[in-house]
């Protein structure tokens, strides 16, 4: 089935561009098409979102918002099915995995549907004679640009809370990464939105992406990727002078002390860095573990990690491949370069057979704090393991990057869980556990260059809103 068209102004239209090749990475085969717009599609969509705000959309009340929200989700939830096998043969990611992320789509607005309605300003007491209110008012026409690693997650994450503030939105997804997000767009289509509310142009990101991030007509630009490409974005907004949302990733450590309860921190440790093949902002790269246990936990981690089956997300595998050539030769050189700086590979899966774009788990050791492996977000399926001393030490080696997205902190010490956490620089900080990011209900989002902004929670809402303030004058 052809989804080569864009969804701008309440119809489905060609892209000015032409079509692009949508890849299969479990096969490196084709697996659909796109349309490839660029700078005209992005006019129109922006267009058609101006009017939509300031017509149909702009008056649409909240509780009625919400209702179509919550349209959306439970369309979305009668094709779990079909987006995840999309969202599977497109990002390569296990059937298991794509269930999850289709199901959350429809969490997001799920959960937005319910907030729309309780979004509420306050009353501000002031001199006698005047009355004061400040209401939580949307802002605009909002652009959305979003990488390819959660495609249906992230529309959800970054959709929902924006119509449910009753923003118009313009969405670009990342070109490697699209055949489910146009399918749930096919739902949000019948949903019963009034035309230009919701708009999505597909396309390359140096065309569709740079258009949008570069619209006058645009309130405020939320951005999931790169951290080089968000400065872009970020340089582009402050020529419009309009607010950016930026979550550009991490470097986010696991800080395992001696009295940890490591039958439960174990798997957890594994599948935070091989989910989605370590291809996750989140993902708990940096394994910052207690000398004295050092050793054993190694070993654990090295049967662990020989264990792990890789292979085409069709296979029921415990990782599928990396989503395109470019990224899996990028982290086969990430591994070089650390073992060049003179780290080690303590333990590797079996690479599978086959065209698939496959990076086996890879555990390193004798890693440097300061080498290019421990400060830079790999994007792949690699572990590297960091002794500490004592808890200052510790902390001081998990902020000893230039990152902050999240952190995990595994003891037994009540008191010591919550010093530490309390000392981690990051947006979130699981203790005892780790959630690469999830939770719908959780405010996320970076410190340091990880960016700023928050997605999530009601948080979310806030980020899509600003505060007007009403003084009014009655006389006393
Ligand atoms: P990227 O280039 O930053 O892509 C992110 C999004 O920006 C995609 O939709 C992309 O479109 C778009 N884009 C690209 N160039 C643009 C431009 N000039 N103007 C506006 N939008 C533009 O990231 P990537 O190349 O896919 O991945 C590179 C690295 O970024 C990864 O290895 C990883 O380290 C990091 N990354 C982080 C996250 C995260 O969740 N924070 C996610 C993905 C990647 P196209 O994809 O169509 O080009
Ligand atoms: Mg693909």
């Amino acid at each position: 089935m052809s989804r080569a068209q864009n969804y701008i102004n309440g119809k489905w239209v060609d892209g000015s561009l032409g079509t692009l090749d949508m890849i299969n990475p479990s096969y490196g085969s084709k697996a659909g098409e796109i349309a490839r717009s660029g700078k005209e599609d992005v006019d129109a969509a922006v267009k058609a979102a101006r009017t939509a705000f300031e017509g149909d959309w702009g008056k649409t009340d909240a509780a009625s918002r919400g209702r179509l929200l919550y349209n959306v989700a439970q369309l979305l939830e009668k094709h779990v099915d079909e987006l995840a096998e999309l969202e599977s043969k497109d990002t390569g990611k296990p059937m298991k995995q794509a269930r999850t992320d289709a199901t959350l789509i429809a969490r997001y607005f799920e959960f937005y549907a319910g907030a729309a309605d309780k979004l509420h300003g306050d009353s501000i007491p002031f001199m006698n004679g005047y009355t004061v209110y400040s209401q939580r008012v949307p802002l605009g026409v909002t652009g959305h640009i979003i990488p390819w690693n959660y495609p249906l997650q992230m529309t959800g994450r970054t959709l929902a809370p924006a119509l449910a503030a009753g923003n118009a939105t313009v969405f670009k997804p990342a070109e490697d990464a699209c055949l489910a997000v146009v399918c749930a767009f096919e739902l949000i289509a019948e949903a019963g939105f009034p035309a230009g509310a919701v708009n999505l142009v597909t396309g390359l990101g140096e065309e569709a992406g740079a258009a949008l991030a570069n619209h006058p007509g645009i309130d405020h630009m939320a951005f999931t990727g790169s951290p080089e490409v968000g400065k872009l974005v970020m340089k582009n907004s402050a020529d419009h002078i309009r607010p950016v949302l930026l979550e550009l990733g991490g470097k986010s450590p696991q800080v395992v002390f001696n009295d940890a309860d490591l039958d439960a921190a174990m798997p957890v440790i594994v599948n935070a860095i091989i989910q989605n093949a370590g291809q996750t902002c989140s993902a708990g790269s940096r394994l910052v573990i207690q000398k004295e246990i050092h050793d054993d936990v190694v070993d654990e981690l090295i049967k662990r990690f020989n264990n792990i089956n890789v292979g085409p997300a069709d296979t029921d595998p415990d990782i599928g491949p990396i989503i395109n050539k470019k990224q899996l030769k990028r982290v086969e050189q990430f591994v070089a370069r650390a073992e060049e700086d003179g780290a080690a590979i303590l333990a590797q899966a079996q690479k599978p057979e086959g065209k698939g774009y496959f990076y086996p788990p890879t555990l390193m050791g004798r890693v440097n704090n300061d080498s290019f492996i421990a400060q830079n977000e790999v994007f792949g399926p690699v572990l590297t393991v960091i002794p500490f001393e004592d808890e200052a030490d510790a902390i001081r080696i998990a902020n000893d990057v230039e990152y902050g997205l999240i952190a995990a902190v595994w003891t037994r010490d009540n008191g010591r869980a919550h010093r530490v956490a309390d000392a981690i620089t990051a947006g979130q900080v699981y203790i005892n556990g780790y959630g690469a990011g999830g939770g719908v209900e959780l405010p996320f989002g970076g410190m340091k260059k990880s960016g700023f902004g928050r997605e999530k929670g009601f948080e979310a809402l806030y980020d899509v809103t600003t505060v007007k303030t009403t003084i009014v004058n009655h006389g006393s």
